[in-house]
């Protein structure tokens, strides 16, 4: 079935746009507007009844022009190839944004993963890995967690690959248990860069996060986190949702607990309700608030609701979550968004530090990580704010333009092949 919005062509919209305010010619930067590679693979498993069930899987490398390609892997009913297609252009952004060494990847497997048992969900990883291998690698593409995808099944990888190698290869895949090369501080890293990008937002609008009122939407790793560090900071959370609904309280909720009870892989549904109002996912995007943090998946805000967007920032925990359309309407209405390429950063940037840490058989302090992990933030959003403001833009387009000058520059610098 055709998707309304087809993040691809989003993701094309959004380049074309950034390329004209950097006054690039259509040479300079029309191969940023095709993936590399692309990888279309069918995986037959074994269930649990004995029957056979085959599922479709893709991974896709958009760019290496900066480095081995980067970025997760999720698990979603709606994955298909132009989704993945965005996401790994989207990681080529991002990955230029925050400066690592890496170009964009992303890889997918159309399932939802929680009507498998575990030993499902092993095999049909096992099986994708083996399928995608000669892709793969850590001078070749880095995998990672993405939506539904867990640090079990990043340990799932590295041992597929070991096996296959006939040694442990730790640098394979980023976002693994701590047990096997995980990193210190990776599986808040997202949703701690997420909560930096909030809060330097405030900083340069002479406001702190102290008192500032929050609207989450999704409490995965990502949303979870981001809700109880920005909660820690000062803001007052006051609403939440994820696939089940949403409470709201007025006078905030208690995101402790909230954390808690989601870590444990429950849903809000689940928990005793403390006489919050119930409320859904549409209305939590349209909430009153200061800040709306939408950290579920892509398309979330359109032409639809953008209208009715009440939030007087967005900063953008999921990818894609806000269609082009609905961008300019926001942007019309004084609603100020820092992108996902930029206030997402903050998981791949701690996955960079896990695969030297694991090149180099070297640990870091958890401290180490997440100081240079603020480091790299605040360098990036600085960068991404100062070249907003000299093209008179938005933020998204700042940091468009941030990553496509580096790309473009180091295109430029290699040439074409042959
Ligand atoms: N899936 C995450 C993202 O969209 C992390 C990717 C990674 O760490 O490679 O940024």
């Amino acid at each position: 079935m055709a998707r309304k919005h087809n993040p691809y062509e989003n993701f094309k919209e959004v380049l074309d746009k950034a390329a004209k305010l950097l006054d690039l010619t259509e040479n300079d930067y029309i191969t940023i507007k095709y993936p590399e590679r692309s990888l279309h693979v069918s995986l037959p498993i074994k269930m649990d009844n004995g029957d056979v069930r085959v599922f479709e899987g893709f991974r896709v490398q958009h760019s290496s022009s900066r480095g081995p390609c980067k970025g997760g892997i999720r698990y979603h009913p709606d994955v298909d190839e132009d989704e993945v297609k965005a996401l790994a252009a989207w990681m080529t952004m991002k990955c230029a944004v925050v400066n690592i060494p890496y170009g964009g990847a992303k890889g997918g497997i159309q399932v939802d993963p929680r009507t498998l048992s575990k030993g499902e969900l092993e095999r049909l990883t096992r099986r994708f890995i083996a399928m995608i291998l000669p892709l793969i690698g850590p001078e070749r593409d880095i995998p990672a967690p993405d939506v539904n995808t867990t640090p079990e099944i990043m340990g799932w990888i590295m041992d597929t690959y070991s096996m296959q190698k006939g040694y442990a290869v730790p640098g394979v895949v980023t976002g693994k248990p701590i047990e096997v090369g995980g990193s210190l501080g990776r599986k808040e890293a997202t949703g701690r860069g997420v909560m930096i990008s909030a809060r330097l937002l405030m900083e340069k609008l002479g406001r702190t996060l102290e008192g500032a009122t929050v609207s989450v939407q999704g409490m995965g790793n990502v949303g979870s986190v981001a809700a109880l560090l920005l909660h820690r900071a000062g803001a007052k959370v006051v609403a939440v949702s994820d696939i089940s609904g949403g409470f709201y309280n007025p006078d905030g909720l208690p995101i402790e607990e909230l954390f808690e009870h989601v870590s444990q892989r429950k849903l809000l549904n689940q928990y005793p309700n403390q006489g919050f109002t119930l409320i859904t996912n549409d209305q939590l995007l349209e909430m009153d608030v200061d800040l709306l943090v939408p950290a579920a998946m892509e398309n979330q805000i359109s032409r639809s609701n953008a209208p009715h967007v009440r939030a007087k920032y967005i900063v953008e925990a999921a990818n894609g979550p806000i269609t082009p359309t609905a961008d300019e309407i926001l942007d019309k209405n004084g609603v100020i968004v820092v992108p996902d390429i930029l206030a997402n950063a903050g998981g791949v940037v701690v996955s960079y530090f896990e695969w030297v840490q694991n090149l180099q058989s070297f640990r870091w302090e958890e401290d180490y990580v997440n100081d240079m992990l603020e480091h790299t933030m605040v360098r990036a959003f600085n960068e991404v704010w100062d070249l907003a403001h000299e093209k008179n833009s938005s933020l998204r387009m700042g940091a468009y333009m941030s990553a496509l000058q580096r790309v473009v520059a180091a295109k430029k610098l290699r040439g074409i092949f042959p």
